[in-house]
């Protein structure tokens, strides 16, 4: 666990004189008409320059008066920000970390005593789809591989959201989108809860309940079999996860959350019994299932795993399109439009079907069924020859774009199998219906409420969730942004391979789209900031979207594009996949093995960006003579808690450019760096910080010095009173110690 630590850097009590602040701030005097800082820009356009009319009446030189000693007093602040020696916890300073054990190791791996639970479900369910209702029967099958006896079970009951009285329905109101909507009553009905056919209590605390169990399960290897029966009414809108829609042709259904489970038990929190109370997803053990639903005749039923009685529920012809559909990378049409509510659309015979499925090392089982399918799918062959059968299933009001879902599904497959680890189950379907982007293991639910584009952006968004969390079973409750975060990330490269966006070229606007990337000054709750790394429950609705979205993903290209490079950091990210895979990793985990990977400190990147809601702006604050006539001396503050490296271009009068880089450790111990550059005797027309939009600079008015015009001058002079130019590597941390003391 990490502790989100408040890490407002400490401003010391000012050491600063009069005296240095202005020999520090003497540069900026209306004589030194080449150093112009961008703060001041305004009152410095308003000053006579060295030669110029003295025409200013006495207001205006209050005013300006005023203007430079705000800016000394900006300067000293940032100066005094200075920390050393540190004892306070700043940016740099190592996280707050758990201390790695024998589960999980120093350098972010699972360690040998790593252990997780199994969870194997056994179910039969039937679905009712005059009164919208579904009756089950489930075996769960137990195994404690924690070396802890668990006198007791607990179990999500997720449909106990949708009664009326819940905490999710008060907290997460109807009508909202994670709840439901208009009147309705849900809920379970539990008929039984036993073990070896012995009666046990569940006790019910809103959508999570309590069996004790006659006795403990035995530590590493222990099994219980945990026999439940229950029912509920189906939500039409079940917090847009699950639930009806309702098409010309009938009712499709998309059944997520929907059977009583295991709640996950781990090594960090012991019982993960968090409510569900909407906002906040899952979190839940691998396991096998064998599911059988029974629907009634002329539905088709597609479902997380592998279908196992084809000849039992498909008409001969559509099994042989599902056959040649494995083998084809091209769409191949299993039910069409125009068999759809025909003889020819479901096989002979009176009476309900049961279709069986199969899956593995999924961490719960979603399924859809309905009239109203039109069905196609293609396939992929691995090097291995075995396959992928990407599946779709739409309602003819979905033809506009749903056909080409299929493809869809096959390019993003390949992606990011490709580019990140190799996808691990035999199917994918992506259901058209009532959720508007929802993932479960090898099922996706999608609205067809998308143009072409938008269809493709969340199908691959959906599919991304393969990866994170049904792969990397991460906590969503708790860290949404390490499932919704790093699929974002994933799918920007997807976006770009179909849309031919510039990854590595400019501009890279989507870093800081949507506003400044802390997360403020957005929406309407610009008095309210919170960091990503919150639970999912505890993120502000209006936030979500920025939070657990774009400003983790964003983040995530910042570090692979700018921070690291794509060579060092894509090694370090596939391992945290591949060692991951089927196991479930905490923040700390990642943090640990991104930074042994890399090789990088990345403390202050994973307190700026992830667990402090902090914001970067970087300025430039005079630009000078450097030690000699062949150098320019900029100087830059670092105005705000985030630290970033440093992107600096100089642009010459001859129209030539010289690009600088520094690297973040600038701002180990101050906020006020200056660069020397070489000019090669030419003159400065211009500097500009983070010319690429790198960085997400919160302000970027102050990132531009212009030479004067007015006194153009081939070489901008040394200025008077600056010290420090004369001293070798001197900075504003390095170079003049005195005005700190
Ligand atoms: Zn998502």
């Amino acid at each position: 666990m990490i502790r989100f630590l408040n890490v407002r850097l400490t401003w010391l009590v000012a050491f600063i004189t009069l005296q240095t602040a202005v020999t520090f701030l003497s540069p900026l005097s209306p004589l030194s008409n080449q150093v112009v800082c961008a703060q001041d820009a305004e009152p410095a356009e308003e000053k006579p320059t060295a030669g110029g009319k003295e025409e200013a009446g006495p207001g205006q030189a209050d005013a300006e008066q005023e203007a430079r000693r705000e800016l000394q007093r900006e300067l000293a602040r940032l100066r005094n920000r200075e920390m050393r020696p540190r004892r306070e916890i700043n940016i740099f300073s190592p996280l707050d970390l758990p201390t790695p054990n024998d589960a999980r190791s120093a350098i972010g791996l699972p360690g040998p005593g790593y252990w997780q639970q199994q969870a194997d479900y056994r179910m039969e369910v039937t679905l009712d789809d005059q009164a919208d209702t579904l009756v089950g029967r489930e075996t769960i099958t137990y195994t404690n591989n924690s070396p802890t006896p668990l006198p007791y079970l607990w179990l999500n009951l997720e449909q106990n959201l949708f009664r009326s009285d819940s905490d999710g329905s008060k907290f997460t109101p109807r009508a909202s989108r994670f709840n439901n909507i208009g009147e309705f009553e849900g809920g379970y009905t539990i008929e039984f809860v036993r073990i070896g056919g012995q009666e046990l209590n569940l006790e019910v605390f809103d959508t999570v309940g309590r069996v004790m169990l006659p006795n403990s399960i035995e530590p590493r290897g222990g099994q219980v079999q945990l026999e439940v029966g229950w029912k509920f009414n189906i939500p039409s809108y079940g917090a847009d996860r699950m639930g009806i829609q309702f098409v010309e042709q009938g009712k499709i259904y998309e059944m997520a959350q929907w059977f009583p489970s295991v709640c996950k038990f781990d090594d960090v929190n012991g019982w993960n019994n968090l409510p569900y109370l909407g906002q906040g997803e899952f979190y839940t053990d691998f396991g096998t299932y064998d599911v059988k639903i029974t629907a009634p005749r002329g539905h088709v039923v597609c479902a997380t795993g592998v279908l196992q009685n084809p000849t039992e529920v498909l008409t001969p012809a559509q099994q042989e399109r599902l056959n040649q559909a494995k083998q084809s990378a091209k769409t191949v049409m299993i039910r069409t439009q125009e068999e759809v509510g025909t003889p020819a659309g479901s096989p002979e015979g009176e009476g309900p079907l049961t279709w069986h499925f199969k899956a593995e090392k999924v961490r719960t089982f979603a399924w859809t069924a309905s009239q109203a399918t039109i069905w196609d799918a293609a396939g992929i062959t691995w090097d291995d020859g075995s396959t992928v059968l990407c599946q779709s299933v739409y309602p003819k009001e979905s033809l506009q774009t749903w056909p080409e879902s299929t493809q869809m599904l096959r390019h993003s497959v390949l992606l990011y199998s490709d580019q990140w680890f190799r996808y691990p189950y035999p199917t994918v379907t992506n259901v058209s219906g009532v959720c508007g982007g929802m993932e479960y293991p090898m099922v996706l639910f999608c609205s067809d409420d998308f143009s072409k584009a938008g269809l493709f952006a969340v199908t691959s968004h959906e599919l991304g969730h393969s990866w994170f969390p049904m792969i990397v079973n991460t906590d969503e409750r708790r860290y949404p942004w390490m499932d919704e975060g790093f699929n974002t990330f994933i799918n920007f490269y997807d976006r770009f391979d179909v849309y031919n966006a510039d990854i590595n070229g400019q501009p890279l606007a989507s870093r800081d789209e949507n506003g400044p990337p802390s997360g403020r000054g957005r929406g309407n709750s610009t008095l309210v900031n919170q960091p990503i790394a919150l639970p999912a429950d505890q993120l502000r609705p209006d936030r979500l979207g920025r939070l657990a979205y774009f400003k983790p993903g964003n983040g995530m290209r910042l570090l692979r594009e700018v921070i690291l490079g794509p060579e060092r950091f894509d090694p370090a990210f596939k391992l945290y996949i591949r060692e991951w895979a089927f196991k479930s990793p905490q923040p700390a985990d990642f943090f640990r093995c991104m930074e042994n990977a890399t090789g990088m400190n990345l403390a202050w990147f994973w307190r700026g960006w992830f667990l402090e809601d902090n914001l970067c702006d970087q300025a430039i604050t005079s630009v000078t003579t450097g030690r000699d006539a062949e150098s320019v001396r900029v100087q830059i503050a670092n105005k705000q808690e985030m630290v970033m490296p440093v992107f600096l271009r100089v642009e010459f009068e001859d129209k030539t450019t010289k690009d600088v880089e520094l690297p973040v450790y600038v701002w180990y111990y101050t906020n006020l760096w200056s660069a020397d550059v070489p000019t090669e005797g030419k003159s400065v027309a211009k500097v500009t910080l983070d010319p690429r939009r790198n960085i997400p600079d919160a302000d970027r008015s102050n990132n531009t010095w212009n030479a004067p015009k007015a006194d153009k001058t081939d070489q901008p002079e040394k200025a008077e009173g600056e010290s420090g130019g004369d001293k070798p590597g001197a900075n504003d941390g390095g170079g003049d110690d005195d005005d700190r003391r």
